[in-house]
């Protein structure tokens, strides 16, 4: 696309059809002042919901039939960022197909509370795993043609009150957690478009936002697309324009397109803001015109989508527990499938992303494909309403007493957990449990798998059952993912992005969600997920990272090797078991020095395919920059210098091999100020010698003065005086302001 292009289409245009294209003409599409192209935006993410009737962005009004993909949780559980990109890929042909221009999506937020009703949208508790992931997921679709809208930008972690509740957070997490992702992808795929939250982030609404909107997304990551409103989250137009917002989304709010050009016109909103945004907005019908040009789709392939769809499911299934080797099932005998999910399966969440899948494959009747010489027979079990729970448990009961196994399907319902709500508890329905513990005595083989989108407490489970699934919400292909698991036509691979506790009361984020008056304090700073729990020591049900196989793998010689751009890994891996299968290799960092710092961090991962007794030597790289920690006084990313331990892990408690590395630090000068204390001006060679100097000459003028009194002797207290309290400390006779002052220039200019 030619920049002449844009800049034709602008001078073309009035000042009022320029404030026209800042908000949308109906519920998906853009203005078409001066016949600008028109720009089609639809969710998303995990599959199209394209309205041909009533719109609405709460996924009620029906969509035509388009795949329903795994949604993020899922996806984040295969840590395979090739397979996420093949769905994007996927995706963008569906959205070419639907004349869909800008997909909304991916969701890249963090999974800061094991209740945010969104979870099952988002990837992980981890920035790394979930950048990675939505980088992939954007490559893929952008490359079929259609943007992507990465959401919701940003800290946008609870559902609860999310129009008006302020995300306060300190600037080191908000960098290193909550920014993080979305800088990933910004940086790496270059989405089309990016959404700006409901919330507010320190107090000022994200669409308000100028700190995040223009000087952190567009001069700090380079972002050259357009922002883009979620829908209803401008209250001040004038203010959003003013922030960098360029859309505001849905349509037809014109009297905000009047207030635009009333403000440019008294001046209280600088013309040029508006210039910059319809440029943007016009870039992006361009791209969007150009796209649907270059890709046009005439058919889709459903059957293959559908087939990727079972093959993400299979790999995103987690093998949690799997005693006596009751898994993978023989494909013989009596087995019993108990639970409404097995016959109506739940295929995604609550909300805006929801999409009427083209088919939808039942549990029971795909495994019942896969054994056709086992005899499968089916019980309700419970129901979500819980009627007739004591009859249906019996009958339940009953079968899996006649059976050889008995495979039964618990967990949560879309209405349990959805967009604009958090769940109350992470328990899953006690009639569910009761009816685990009286099959679990009846059938000693009994299998649980569990469906839901958050994190669902696991451990009673754990503790009734021999072998348990976490078959999170799979798509509409997932009732195949999961027959293919349980009879062992996929080996399990699929590893969890978020933790799972003991308790709700465990969660780092547990004394602080759902905020007070409004506000949300994000007291555990960089300790959200993993890193908290590991840092407060706390037992967990099942940790980051974690999952089983069918077959088991060894590590071996891990090696390191450091220079410039970082960290490279390496490790032998060697499938010791008799399957063929894949291990999550994760790579975690620990320094156990300066800055604080979790415990250990993810910091590479790879899936890899091992056959059955062989070995795969795996190199990973750890780049210099993701090392890196927010240095809040310099506003900056610091690389520290000294010594980091690198873990080769099957999970974030499972640490196979570590070994340490030495890196140079950054070279940084951090300003002496009157805060700045005794040790680290004596740290400072320059200041060494100044300080050393200022010692002697009070010694010789007066024995007495101690170095004590100065604050200069190796008595660590006295170490840590700032420099700008001598004075008081020494009764006013040491380092008056005028020394201190000219003290502080030297330092500051000989640095
Ligand atoms: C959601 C967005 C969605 C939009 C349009 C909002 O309620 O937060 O994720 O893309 O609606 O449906």
């Amino acid at each position: 696309m030619e920049n002449n292009q844009i800049s034709t289409a602008m001078e073309e245009l009035t000042l009022e059809q320029k404030a026209s294209l800042g908000s949308g003409a109906a519920f998906w599409v853009t203005k078409t002042p001066n016949g600008i192209p028109r720009v089609v935006m639809e969710d998303g993410p995990h599959g199209l919901r394209h309205q041909g009737g009533d719109e609405d962005h709460m996924g009620i009004a029906p969509s035509e039939p388009a795949t329903c993909f795994p949604p993020a949780v899922a996806l984040a559980q295969t840590w395979d960022p090739e397979l996420v990109e093949r769905v994007g890929e996927a995706l963008g042909t569906e959205a070419r197909y639907f004349n869909t221009d800008v997909l909304l999506g991916p969701g890249v937020n963090i999974k800061r509370d094991p209740r945010c009703g969104r979870n099952f949208e988002y990837f992980s508790e981890d920035p790394l795993l979930s950048g990675i992931m939505g980088t992939a997921w954007v490559r893929g679709l952008q490359r079929q043609g259609a943007g992507a809208s990465l959401k919701h930008f940003a800290a946008n972690n609870q559902e609860l009150d999310r129009m008006r509740v302020s995300s306060d957070i300190d600037e080191r997490p908000l960098r290193e957690i909550y920014l993080r992702t979305f800088e990933r992808v910004v940086r790496e795929a270059k989405p089309w478009t990016i959404m700006a939250s409901y919330n507010r982030i320190n107090g000022t609404p994200a669409t308000e936002n100028r700190f995040l909107l223009n000087d952190i997304l567009r001069e700090e990551w380079g972002f050259e697309g357009a922002v883009v409103s979620d829908w209803g989250a401008v209250g001040n137009r004038v203010r959003s324009v003013q922030a960098g917002l360029d859309l505001q989304m849905p349509g037809g709010d014109l009297a905000a397109d009047a207030e635009v050009v009333e403000a440019v016109r008294t001046g209280a909103l600088d013309s040029s803001l508006v210039e910059a945004s319809s440029e943007r907005m016009i870039k992006l019908a361009l791209q969007a015109r150009e796209a649907r040009d270059l890709h046009a789709v005439e058919s889709l392939d459903i059957d293959a989508h559908h087939a990727l769809a079972r093959e993400v499911a299979g790999r995103a299934i987690v093998l949690l527990k799997n005693e006596d080797e009751v898994l993978p099932l023989p494909r013989s005998g009596r087995i019993a499938v108990i639970g409404p999910f097995a016959t109506d399966p739940r295929i995604q969440g609550g909300g805006s992303s929801r999409v009427v899948p083209t088919k939808t494959d039942a549990p029971f009747v795909e495994m019942q494909q896969l054994a056709k010489d086992a005899k499968l027979v089916a019980a309700e079990g419970y129901r979500h309403d819980g009627s007739d729970a004591a009859t249906l448990r019996e009958e339940a009961v009953e079968l899996a007493a006649t059976s050889d196994v008995a495979v039964v399907f618990l967990g949560l319902t879309a209405a349990d957990e959805a967009e604009g709500t958090d769940r109350a508890t992470i328990d899953l329905p006690s009639i569910q449990l009761e009816l685990l513990a009286a099959l679990s005595a009846a059938q000693p083989r009994t299998v649980a798998v569990i469906v839901h989108g958050g994190v669902v407490r696991l451990d009673e489970v754990g503790q009734m059952v021999p072998a348990v699934l976490d078959a999170t919400i799979l798509g509409q292909a997932g009732g195949g993912g999961i027959a293919d698991v349980l009879f062992g036509d996929v080996n399990p691979s699929g590893r969890l992005g978020e933790t799972v506790p003991l308790r709700l009361q465990d969660a780092p984020s547990y004394l602080t969600y759902p905020g007070d008056q409004l506000r949300i304090r994000y007291g555990e700073g960089l300790f959200v997920g993993y890193r908290g729990y590991d840092r407060l020591e706390r037992d967990v049900a099942f940790p980051f990272g974690y999952g089983l196989s069918y077959t088991s793998f060894s590590y071996k010689d891990l090696k390191l090797a450091a220079n410039g751009d970082g960290i490279t890994a390496e490790v032998t891996i060697t499938n010791t078991g008799e399957r063929d299968g894949r291990e999550v290799v994760q790579l975690y960092v620990s320094k156990n020095d300066g800055v604080q710092r979790p415990p250990r961090e993810l910091r590479g991962f790879r899936s890899v395919f091992v056959p059955a007794g062989e070995s795969v030597v795996v190199t990973l790289t750890i780049p210099r920059d993701d090392l890196a920690y927010w240095n809040t006084r310099l506003k900056r990313w610091v690389v520290e210098e000294g010594q980091y331990f690198v873990h080769a892990a099957a999970s974030s408690r499972d640490l196979r091999l570590s070994s340490s590395i030495h890196l140079e630090g950054d070279n940084i000068r951090v300003p002496f100020t009157e805060d700045s204390t005794i040790a680290e001006v004596l740290a400072d060679p320059i200041g060494a010698k100044i300080v050393g100097s200022l010692m002697q000459k009070q010694h010789r003028e007066k024995q007495s003065v101690a170095s004590e009194e100065l604050g200069i002797d190796a008595n660590q207290s006295s170490l840590r005086i700032p420099i700008g309290r001598i004075r008081s400390l020494s009764g006013g006779q040491h380092l008056p302001r005028p020394e201190i002052t000219a003290l502080l220039q030297t330092l500051n200019a000989e640095n």
